[in-house]
């Protein structure tokens, strides 16, 4: 998400809150959704089945099913993001030589 501030616009991740201080490895989503490389890696061990449907903040699809896991960080409930948000950032993050980080999970897709 993002903010104005006296000097600039400041980038910060949806689910977590934190500033991003223009060198930490984020992926950004829809409508300026950010997530950072640190809920990603949480939120892909920590997925969860949901009873409702629901709204992703990355990916900003509504109404997705309650058979697609969904993960949110205790720090900002209101945020959540779809398993596929999540394959994708990692897939991204994987990528990113500066994220110095490699998704160990589906190394075949
Ligand atoms: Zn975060
Ligand atoms: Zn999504």
């Amino acid at each position: 998400m993002q903010r104005n501030a006296a000097d600039g616009i400041i980038i910060s991740c949806d689910f977590c809150g934190t500033d991003w201080d223009g060198q930490a490895a984020m992926v950004e989503g829809h409508h300026g959704s950010v997530i950072c490389l640190e809920c990603v890696k949480k939120g892909l061990n920590s997925v969860v089945m949901g009873e409702d449907k629901y709204d992703c903040t990355l990916c900003l699809r509504h109404n997705i099913s309650a058979a697609l896991p969904r993960w949110a960080n205790s720090l900002r409930p209101q945020a959540v993001v779809c398993q596929e948000c999540l394959h994708q950032a990692a897939k991204a993050l994987s990528k990113a030589p500066h994220a110095q980080w490699k998704w160990q999970g589906k190394p075949t897709d």
